[in-house]
């Protein structure tokens, strides 16, 4: 991945997809400049949130996270015409937890088609938090509200495709790598602490089993869903994610479809409406992009036709989000005029 931060920062910015700031904007200036000037953007807006991480905390209910910096800050920004600029710990790697619930929904997605994902999990967000397993009982008959909380992810992390636990991983990590571009795998402390310690998730499978939501060996797909969470890397990979998703599917590096257009908006859509948890309306109105976080302190945004943002600050506000990555996400979208509303 390094190279691959530093190949793209030396080539020249031909078109620069992200839009102008308020600075450049109205005024020509050459492309270098703009990338340059975007840089420096980029690392004296970092500098700016960072100190808002003081007002966060660190996930510890899943003991590996306990030791995360929780003054880091990353920003990667990744343009459909293939560019990244980065500013921060930018070479700080990250488990995507509650992001990679995005990209097993795709992948299902794409397997077996809405009817048959959605009469398994529902499309409509949530004012719980994302463990909660409250809905599962008073809807009725029970079913997850959406795939972005933990019970509805459980639910699709249960329909990816394979005859073994490691048939499904190979899939899915095969997936991930085509999206970014890189060979990514996962944090075996990570994944092995959560599991460890999962008895809600525990307990939310055991709940949707015995109402038909989920088949199987509860414990295997503990293995698979923990492994999945912990998938480790960058924030110039998760930009790249998030990239593909801004370009309707296609991956802006090879110009092959990865995610067909139709599954592409469905993921951005949950993104909008449920993506930052039981606080994602008050961030379509601050910040208003697609974008999903995880308790790791990532967040992959993916801004339609312009693109992807891969961030990482793992100091957690109380419903489970970056602090200082949410303000960073503010100050970027109020610079670029980046709300989709
Ligand atoms: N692995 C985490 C969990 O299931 C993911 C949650 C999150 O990122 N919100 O608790």
């Amino acid at each position: 991945c390094y190279l691959k931060v530093c190949h793209t920062k030396l080539k020249a910015f031909s078109t620069f997809s992200i839009g102008e700031s308020r600075e450049t904007k109205g005024r020509t200036k050459g492309a270098d400049t703009i990338v340059i000037r975007t840089q420096e953007l980029l690392e004296e807006l970092v500098e700016k949130a960072r100190p808002f991480s003081a007002e966060g905390k660190v996930a510890d209910y899943i003991p590996a996270l306990k030791d995360q910096n929780p003054s880091d800050l990353a920003i990667s920004i990744y343009t459909l015409e293939n560019h990244s600029c980065y500013a921060g710990d930018h070479l700080k790697k990250f488990t995507l937890q509650s992001i990679s619930k995005v990209i097993t929904l795709a992948l299902v997605l794409m397997d077996y088609g809405e009817d048959h994902v959605f009469s398994k999990v529902g499309m409509e967000p949530t004012g719980d938090p994302f463990n909660s397993i409250a809905k599962l009982e008073t809807h009725k008959p029970s079913k997850p509200l959406n795939p972005m909380i933990n019970a509805g992810a459980l639910a699709v992390t249960n329909m990816i495709k394979g005859n073994t636990g490691m048939e499904k991983w190979e899939r899915l990590i095969e997936f991930i790598n085509h999206m970014t571009g890189d060979k990514v795998s996962y944090n075996e402390d990570v994944a092995y602490s959560e599991l460890q310690t999962a008895n809600l998730n525990r307990s939310l499978c055991y709940y949707m089993k015995q109402h038909g939501v989920i088949t199987g060996n509860v414990e295997d797909l503990l293995v698979l869903y923990t492994k999945q969470c912990a998938v480790e890397m960058i924030c110039v990979d998760l930009a790249k994610m998030g990239a593909v998703l801004a370009n309707d599917g296609v991956d802006p590096e090879s110009g092959r479809e990865i995610i067909t257009r139709d599954v592409a908006r469905i993921c951005k859509t949950f993104m909008v409406t449920c993506g930052m948890y039981n606080t994602s309306g008050e961030f379509a109105i601050k910040v208003g992009i697609p974008a999903k976080s995880g308790v790791s302190g990532g967040i992959m945004g993916a801004i339609p036709g312009k693109c992807g943002i891969g961030i990482f600050g793992p100091a957690l506000d109380h419903v489970g989000n970056s602090s200082a990555g949410l303000k960073l996400l503010e100050m970027l979208s109020d610079e670029y005029s980046w709300s989709i509303f």
